[in-house]
C-alpha cells in the first residue's frame, strides 16, 4: 500500500518504518525544522531498539508544502494539540478516495478528521506500543521486535476491503492488531487506561513500574477508574474491557510489561512541551459533565498535571 505518515515523531517513524519494512511505499510528512534539518543531514533516520542497535534508515521526507503524491492512505501521528494545525497546512492534497488513519491518545482528533475525510473513510485505533524520540533524527523503539499490541475499528464499523488490507499491513509489520467492532468503546478504553499511568506517573515523574509497584496504586487508579466507567455508561458507550478486566491490564502493563517505561505525556513535560491531559482526563470530565457527572478526581489530576507543567515552566 502508499501511505503517507502526517507526523514523523515517535510513532509516525514505528509505524512508518515498521510499514516500509514490510514493502510498502511510506513518506514521512513533518514540521518540526530541527528534525527535518537533522534527518536530511545524516540521510535518515537514526534507529535504536531498547536504547541498542542504532543504525541509519533511509526515509522518504517532505513536508505539508512539498509533498505532491496521492497516497491510498494517511496515518496521523502528531499530539493532539498540533493536529490542526497540520491539517490547515495538509489539507491542499487530500481527496475524496483516501483513507485516513490513527492511533493517537486521547480524544477530540476524530472529530477534526471528519472535517476532511467521509466517515466510511476514517479507521480509528489504539496503540499499547512504547516508542520514544530521543532528540531531532533519532528514534527509539521500546520492547522487543514485535512487542506491544493494538486495537483497531472503522468509524462506520463495517472493515471493508482496504481496511481488511491495513489490518494484513500491520500484521506483516508484527503490529499485532486486533480488529474490534465498536469504534468509541475502542478508542475510549485506552482513553481510560492512559488517564492513570500518563497522568500518574507524569505529574510525580515516575517510571510506569515505580507506580505500579506502589501499595496504593490499587486504590488511585480504582477511582479513575470507576469515575470513567460511571460516565461511560451514562453515556452509553460500550467499553472494551470490564472494570476488573481494565485494572487487571494497568498492573500487568506498569510492573510486568514496561516498568522502565516513562509515558509519552511525561517526555512532553520534561521537554517543556504541553501534556495530552487535556485530552484524555480532561475530555473524561467533560464527557461527564454532557451527562450531569461531576468527574472529580479527573478534573484534580488534570489541573494537578497543569500544575506540574507550570512548576518545570518556572523552573
Ligand atoms: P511526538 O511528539 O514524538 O511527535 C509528534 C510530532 O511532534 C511530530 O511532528 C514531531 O516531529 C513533533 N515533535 C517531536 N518533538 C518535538 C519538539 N521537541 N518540538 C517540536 N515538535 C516536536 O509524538 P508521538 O509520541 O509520536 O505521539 C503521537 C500520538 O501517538 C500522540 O497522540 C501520543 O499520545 C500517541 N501515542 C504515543 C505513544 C508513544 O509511546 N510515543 C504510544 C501510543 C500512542
Amino acid at each position: 500500500m502508499k501511505f503517507a505518515m502526517i507526523g514523523a515523531g515517535a510513532m509516525g517513524l514505528r509505524y512508518g518504518i515498521l510499514l516500509q519494512e514490510a514493502g510498502n511505499d511510506v513518506t514521512f510528512i513533518d514540521t518540526w525544522q530541527p528534525h527535518i534539518d537533522k534527518i536530511h543531514e545524516q540521510g535518515g533516520v537514526y534507529v535504536m531498539r531498547d536504547h541498542k542497535d542504532r543504525h541509519l534508515t533511509k526515509i522518504k521526507l517532505e513536508t505539508p508544502e512539498t509533498f505532491d503524491g496521492h497516497p491510498d492512505m494517511f496515518i496521523f501521528f502528531t499530539k493532539q494539540m498540533q493536529l490542526q494545525d497540520y491539517l490547515d497546512r495538509c489539507q491542499h492534497f487530500f481527496h475524496k478516495d483516501q483513507y485516513a488513519f490513527t492511533a493517537m491518545n486521547g480524544m477530540g482528533h476524530i472529530e477534526k478528521l471528519q472535517k476532511y475525510f467521509a466517515d466510511d473513510k476514517i479507521i480509528g485505533a489504539t496503540a499499547l506500543i512504547a516508542t520514544v524520540l530521543p532528540g531531532p533524527g533519532e528514534v527509539d523503539f521500546m520492547g522487543k521486535r514485535g512487542a506491544g499490541k493494538m486495537n483497531m475499528c472503522p468509524l462506520n464499523e463495517k472493515p471493508d476491503a482496504t481496511c481488511k488490507e491495513l489490518f494484513n499491513q500491520l500484521q506483516k509489520a508484527k503490529m499485532n492488531p486486533t480488529l474490534t467492532d465498536d469504534f468509541t468503546g475502542t478508542l475510549m478504553t485506552k482513553v481510560i487506561f492512559n488517564s492513570v499511568i500518563n497522568t500518574i506517573c507524569t505529574m510525580f515523574e515516575l517510571p510506569m513500574g515505580e507506580f505500579g509497584n506502589f501499595p496504593g496504586a490499587y486504590q488511585m487508579g480504582r477511582q479513575l477508574i470507576d469515575e470513567a466507567y460511571d460516565i461511560c455508561a451514562r453515556a452509553g458507550i460500550k467499553l472494551v474491557s470490564s472494570r476488573d478486566e481494565e485494572m487487571a491490564a494497568l498492573d500487568h502493563n506498569t510492573r510486568i510489561d514496561m516498568p522502565l517505561h516513562y509515558p509519552s505525556m511525561y517526555q512532553d513535560m520534561t521537554k517543556d512541551r504541553p501534556t495530552e491531559v487535556d485530552y484524555i482526563n480532561g475530555y473524561i470530565a467533560q464527557l461527564g459533565r454532557k451527562y450531569h457527572y461531576e468527574a472529580s478526581t479527573h478534573l484534580f489530576v488534570t489541573q494537578a498535571v497543569h500544575l506540574a507543567e507550570f512548576h518545570r515552566q518556572n523552573l
